[in-house]
């Protein structure tokens, strides 16, 4: 009998990512007896305890591979060892830590008993494709944005379009796409499109040239169009196996999620068991971007006229010198009790999974991180989009345009541009705007409402036996299987080669 498979998972150091590919190992781990192993560093993995612990009790065999993180070598604080613990200015020398991990990366898989299957390595860790190369595992490239976003910053590149626009606002249409979407340079940067960061970029381009295979997480139902284009512009197998969150459907996995929770969740269950169903906007900038603190007021200043029930995640009060300086603490003395009992703000990381999927949850004003995007609308929940940067602008294009499931706030400039134009101003929509927005997607947006309400039967349908996402995950194990008999038999395993 041919022995499971066994996949080593490599997620970026960065709450966004590594959740997902917690999710992506118990989806692997789930089929056929294949065991899965995560790569990550002590604080990283104590973070993600909980779920690894409930994945063991459930019977899989999904294992942690702990590396020292080499961040103190290189003059990073003790315990900096995930992206939203990094100071802004320390970016690069923890992207040089993080390619450090090359050389533990290599000793642990040669230790091994028996070399792993497959090495599935998040795009932003492209050291991972020497350490791949030389030892003959074949590598599949993680991508946790969206397809959409994929496809539109590599046809924009390949098209050279940034070179020819006036300003980082001209818009332009992206090229060779498959429906009309206008962007700008500003609101449609790759990863990686930060001064210093430039070798990073070319270093994932080439280990992207070289994978033997791109996992996605999201579906067909959602963007079926855009991982073919991806696909067929890779000219490599594209696999789309998510939602991915949809794994997390249980109180203990949800709770779990990320990190520790800052609020009980039982407590919040019962607060939004009070409220009227669909009634509760919840919202979240994620697990990095933060507000500059005029904005923070004029969205409490939004929220409180609204006259409307709200959870607001904000984010706690810490001295990460990086620009982004939203804390709770800006909120004016008063704010909480004038809200009581119809507000509540969460100081820290909030149970997100376990409040998108409470029915009195109605709206989500979220950046549009993918992985909220995803768990929004895989609930059914529509979105009120506010963009921070990255990926996010092009994913409110997908949500809003193409999708029909969102109402965009009015954020048009990405909240970096101040980083690099201290002058631009830090109020990037008004109290005005939000609440218009806001009773635009609560009160009469019925059909959004319903349109999120369908993406979320269809999310379910991908990721059941026989869906579209099931079938995907079925190909890749498939591919992977015949990768490792060819290996056996003595024949060089990389797809890519072949
Ligand atoms: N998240 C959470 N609680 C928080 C903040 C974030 O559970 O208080 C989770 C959220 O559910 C999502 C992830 O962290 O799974 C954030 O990923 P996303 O892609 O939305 O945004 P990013 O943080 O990468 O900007």
């Amino acid at each position: 009998m041919a022995k499971p498979l066994h996949f080593v998972l490599v997620p970026l150091l960065a709450q966004g990512h590594m959740i997902p590919t917690m999710d992506l190992a118990r989806l692997i781990a789930g089929r056929d007896g294949a065991c899965v192993t995560v790569v990550l560093t002590p604080v990283t993995a104590a973070r993600n305890r909980a779920v690894l612990e409930h994945a063991r009790r459930a019977g899989l065999a999904v294992d942690v591979a702990e590396l020292e993180f080499p961040g103190p070598a290189l003059g990073l604080p003790e315990g900096c060892e995930s992206h939203d613990t990094v100071r802004g200015g320390d970016f690069t020398l923890f992207n040089e830590a993080v390619r450090l991990l090359a050389g533990p990366f290599e000793a642990y898989l040669r230790r091994l008993p028996r070399r792993p299957d497959c090495i599935v390595a998040d795009t932003c860790n492209p050291w991972t494709a020497d350490v791949a190369r030389r030892l003959g595992i074949p590598r599949f490239v993680f991508h946790c944005p969206s397809a959409f976003f994929l496809l539109a910053v590599r046809n924009v590149a390949k098209h050279g379009v940034h070179d020819r626009v006036a300003g980082d606002f001209e818009p332009f249409e992206i090229p060779d796409f498959p429906v009309r979407a206008v962007a700008n340079r500003a609101t449609s940067l790759g990863f990686f499109q930060w001064p210093g960061l430039e070798k990073d970029r070319r270093d994932t381009l080439d280990a992207e040239a070289t994978a033997d295979g791109f996992v996605v997480n999201t579906c067909a139902a959602f963007e079926g169009a855009f991982v073919q284009g991806y696909a067929e512009a890779l000219g490599r197998k594209v696999w789309a196996v998510g939602p991915l969150c949809l794994l997390d459907s249980d109180a203990e996995t949800t709770a779990g999620r990320g990190s520790r929770s800052a609020v009980d969740a039982g407590r919040l269950v019962s607060w939004l068991d009070e409220k009227p169903l669909q009634s509760v906007l919840y919202v979240s900038f994620g697990s990095m971007a933060r507000l500059f603190p005029p904005q923070v007021a004029e969205l409490a200043a939004g929220l409180e006229s609204s006259n409307r029930p709200f959870i607001w995640v904000a984010k706690e009060a810490d001295d990460l010198d990086d620009g982004f300086d939203e804390r709770a603490d800006d909120l004016d003395d008063g704010f909480d009790e004038r809200v009581a009992g119809r507000g509540l703000v969460i100081r820290g990381w909030a149970p997100q999974m376990t409040i998108l999927s409470h029915p009195s949850v109605g709206g989500f004003l979220s950046h549009c991180g993918w992985n909220s995007t995803l768990e929004s609308l895989s609930h059914g929940v529509p979105l009120l989009t506010w963009p921070d940067f990255a990926d996010q602008f092009l994913n409110e294009t997908l949500v809003v345009d193409v999708l029909g499931a969102g109402v965009r706030v009015g954020v048009t400039v990405p909240i970096t541009h101040k980083l690099l134009n201290p002058d631009a101003p830090a109020i990037l929509v008004g109290r005005d705007e939000i609440k218009r927005a806001l009773t635009e997607l609560m009160d009469e947006g019925a059909l959004i409402r319903a349109r999120a309400k369908e993406l979320a039967t269809m999310a379910k349908k991908a990721m059941a036996e026989g869906g579209s996402s099931d079938r995907d995950l079925g190909e890749m194990l498939r591919h992977v299987g015949e990768l490792a008999q060819r290996t056996e038999k003595g024949v060089p395993a990389t797809s890519w080669r072949a």
